[in-house]
C-alpha cells in the first residue's frame, strides 16, 4: 500500500533509498527496589553496561574517516573520560547499594546531581558541557534497556545512499553525516530556516522537516521516495509511481545541469544593473562548492562549526590556519567573516539540552551578546581572523547587534587585538571592513544609525522573521508564520536597504530569503543590489536577474509592503514573478 506523508519542503531535489531511522529519544527511567540478594547482580548490570558504552565509543572513534572536522575525536575522548570518572561509574554503584534501588534509578539520580553542578557554573560555555553527562548517560541508558542505539556518529559508510529519518537532527549531527554521502534526511521538528536545514541545504541533498511522528509509520530499509521541494514522502510507491519519480530526479538533475552556462556569465538585469552574487559558506568543504559557483566571493563564513562537537575552543593558530585557507582558495575574492553565531539552534554539540536551562535560548546569551560575554574566545577569533587578512581580502561581520553598545564594544576589542598584533609584529590588512547583521527589528529599525558606524550591513532574514513575526525558526508547529511576504518584514529590509543607500554603504541579504529564487525579482525591486546564498542556488538565482528587466516591473510593485492580507502579497508576487516568465 502506498503510503504519503506530508512535511516542509527544505532543500530540493527527489531522493529515492532506503530509510534509516534513528533514534534519540532518552528512554523512559523508573526507579524501582531490588531485593538485598540481588544487588551485586544490579552492581554487575551496570558495570556490564558502561564498559559497553565504552566498547560503542572507542569503535566509533576507530571508524571517524580522515577528512571528518576537527576534533571529532577529541568529543568522543571527552565522553571516553567521563566513562572512567568515578562520579559515574562509583557514585551510582553506591547508591544501588545504600538505596536498594534499580541501576538505570541510580545512574539518573547522578546524571541530575552533575547536570545541577554545571548549571551553577558561571561560564556559559562549561554549562554547556551537561550535554556531553547526558550523552553518555543516555548511551548506558539505552544499554541497560538492552536497546540498539543507532549510532549516527558512526561514519563508516553505512548510512551510504540511505534516506535518514530522525526525531530531529543538530547541525552537530549534520555536520557528522557530511561525510556519510547520505540521500536525503527527513525529520519530525524543525523550522524552514532553521541552522540544521541551511546545512543540508549546503550539502546540496533534498531534505524535509516536520513530519510529525514520521518514525511510527516507516520501517527501517523500507523503500521511500522523497520530494525536497514539495515536502512529500512516499513509501510503498508501485511501479508507475517510482518512474515518475525517476523521471522527476533525471528532469531536476538535467535543470541543475543546464543552469551551468550562466556560470561565465556577468551578473546583470536586462537593463544593464550589475548584482552582486556572493556564497555563504558552512563548512570547509564549501569551498570547492563556491569555486565552481559563479560567486563572486563569501558573504557570510559561518564559524560556528569550528566550536562544534569538541569539549574546548579552537585555539588561535586553528582557527588561522582555517580562515587563511579559505581566504587563499577564494583567489583575491571578498570573504566576510562572522564571529561566532553560538546559542540557540546553534548550540557547540547536539545541544538538546540547552533550551532546558534557559527558557527562550533564541531570546538569550547568543551570538554578539555571547561573544562579548566570553571575551577571551572572542578575542582569540579576532585575532586569527586579523592575522588571516594578511593572506586576502577579509571583512568581519558581528552576528545579531542589537544596540550601539555592543558594536562600539566589538570595535573596541577588535582595536586592542589590533594594538596586540602590532605590538608582536604581526601583520594584518589595516583597512579591514567592519560591517554587522540586521537580523533584530531593533536593528532594522535603527540601520541608519547602524550605517553611519560600519563599512556593510548584511540582512540576516531568517532572524529578522522569527524576531519580528515571533516565531522560533526552528518550531514546525508555527512554521505556517514564517513569512518573508509579511508587510512588517518587508518594511524592515526596505528601511534596511534605504539607510544603505542614504549613507552610501553597500547592504547585502545574506538569510535564506536571497537564495529563494520567488523573492529574487522583489528584492531587486526593492533595491538589494548584493545576494548570499548556499552556492547550490547561485546560478537558479542568477539566471532570473539575467532574465529581469527593472524597467518593466509592475507599476504597484511596492504596494507589497502594504499589503495586510498574504493573498493580496502573493498575487503582487505572482505579477512581478510572471512579467518574465521563470521558467525551473
Ligand atoms: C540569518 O539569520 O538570516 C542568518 C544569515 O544567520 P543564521 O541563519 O546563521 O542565524
Ligand atoms: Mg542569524
Amino acid at each position: 500500500m502506498t503510503l504519503e506523508l506530508q512535511g516542509i519542503g527544505v532543500s530540493r531535489g527527489i531522493a529515492i533509498g532506503k530509510a534509516h531511522i534513528l533514534f534519540h529519544n532518552q528512554p523512559d527511567v523508573r526507579e524501582y527496589l531490588i531485593p538485598k540478594f540481588s544487588v551485586e547482580q544490579e552492581v554487575d548490570r551496570l558495570q556490564a553496561a558502561i564498559e559497553g558504552a565504552r566498547q560503542q565509543l572507542r569503535s566509533i572513534r576507530q571508524h571517524i574517516p580522515a577528512n571528518a572536522p576537527t576534533d571529532v575525536a577529541s568529543f568522543i575522548d571527552t565522553y571516553l573520560l567521563m566513562l572512567n570518572d568515578s562520579s559515574l561509574t562509583q557514585v551510582p554503584i553506591e547508591m544501588i547499594r545504600s538505596r536498594l534501588c534499580n541501576a538505570e534509578w541510580a545512574l539518573q539520580l547522578q546524571r541530575d546531581a552533575l547536570i545541577n553542578v554545571f548549571n551553577e557554573m558561571d561560564d556559559p560555555y562549561l554549562r554547556t558541557r551537561q550535554d556531553d553527562v547526558d550523552h553518555v548517560v543516555n548511551r548506558i541508558h539505552r544499554i541497560l534497556a538492552d536497546e540498539n542505539v543507532a549510532d549516527h556518529e558512526i561514519p563508516d559508510g553505512r548510512l551510504k545512499g540511505h534516506i535518514i529519518i530522525a526525531e530531529d537532527l543538530t547541525p552537530a549531527d549534520t555536520v557528522l553525516m557530511q561525510h556519510q554521502e547520505i540521500a536525503a534526511f527527513v525529520t519530525e521538528h524543525g523550522g524552514a530556516t532553521s541552522h540544521t536545514t541551511i546545512l543540508a541545504r549546503s550539502l546540496g541533498i533534498p531534505a524535509i522537516v516536520g513530519i510529525e511522528s514520521v518514525r511510527r509509520y516507516i520501517q527501517d530499509n523500507e523503500l521511500l521516495i522523497i520530494d525536497g521541494e514539495t515536502g512529500t514522502l512516499i513509501a510503498g510507491a508501485d511501479d508507475a509511481i517510482t518512474a515518475e519519480y525517476q523521471q522527476r530526479q533525471i528532469a531536476f538533475k538535467q535543470h541543475i545541469a543546464s543552469l551551468s552556462r550562466y556560470k561565465s556569465q556577468p551578473t546583470q538585469t536586462q537593463d544593464n544593473k550589475a548584482i552582486k552574487l556572493l556564497a555563504n559558506a558552512e563548512l570547509p568543504e564549501d569551498i570547492k562548492t563556491i569555486s565552481n559557483s559563479g560567486a563572486e566571493g563569501i558573504g557570510l563564513y559561518r564559524t560556528e562549526f569550528l566550536y562544534m562537537n569538541r569539549s574546548a575552543p579552537p585555539e588561535e593558530e586553528e582557527q588561522l590556519s582555517a580562515y587563511r585557507d579559505v581566504v587563499e582558495s577564494m583567489n583575491n575574492m571578498p570573504v566576510t567573516i562572522r564571529t561566532f553565531d553560538l546559542g540557540a539552534d546553534k548550540t557547540v554539540d547536539g545541544g538538546r539540552n540547552l533550551s532546558q536551562t534557559v527558557t527562550n535560548p533564541a531570546l538569550g546569551l547568543r551570538a554578539i551578546r555571547l561573544c562579548l560575554n566570553q571575551p577571551n574566545i572572542f578575542r582569540t577569533q579576532l585575532r586569527a581572523i586579523l592575522r588571516a587578512s594578511a593572506f586576502g581580502k577579509i571583512k568581519i561581520m558581528f552576528p545579531m547587534v542589537s544596540t550601539m553598545q555592543e558594536l562600539t564594544q566589538a570595535k573596541l576589542l577588535l582595536e586592542s587585538c589590533k594594538q596586540e598584533l602590532d605590538n608582536e609584529g604581526l601583520d594584518y590588512d589595516r583597512h579591514i571592513e567592519i560591517g554587522v547583521m540586521i537580523e533584530i527589528p531593533a536593528s532594522a529599525v535603527c540601520a541608519e544609525i547602524f550605517a553611519k558606524e560600519v563599512d556593510f550591513l548584511s540582512i540576516g532574514t531568517n532572524d529578522l522573521i522569527q524576531y519580528t513575526l515571533a516565531i522560533d525558526r526552528i518550531d514546525d508547529q508555527v512554521n505556517y508564520l514564517y513569512d518573508p511576504l509579511h508587510p512588517a518584514v518587508l518594511r524592515l529590509i526596505f528601511m534596511t536597504l534605504q539607510a544603505g543607500k542614504h549613507q552610501n554603504i553597500p547592504v547585502s541579504m545574506c538569510g535564506e530569503m536571497a537564495s529563494d529564487p520567488r523573492f529574487t525579482r522583489l528584492l531587486l525591486a526593492m533595491g538589494l543590489e548584493i545576494f548570499s546564498m548556499h552556492p547550490n542556488a547561485v546560478l537558479e538565482v542568477k539566471k532570473i536577474i539575467n532574465e529581469s528587466n527593472l524597467k518593466n516591473l509592475p507599476e504597484n510593485t511596492l504596494q507589497i509592503l502594504n499589503m495586510s492580507n498574504p493573498f493580496d502579497a502573493e498575487k503582487i508576487l505572482d505579477k512581478i514573478n510572471n512579467t518574465h516568465r521563470i521558467g525551473l
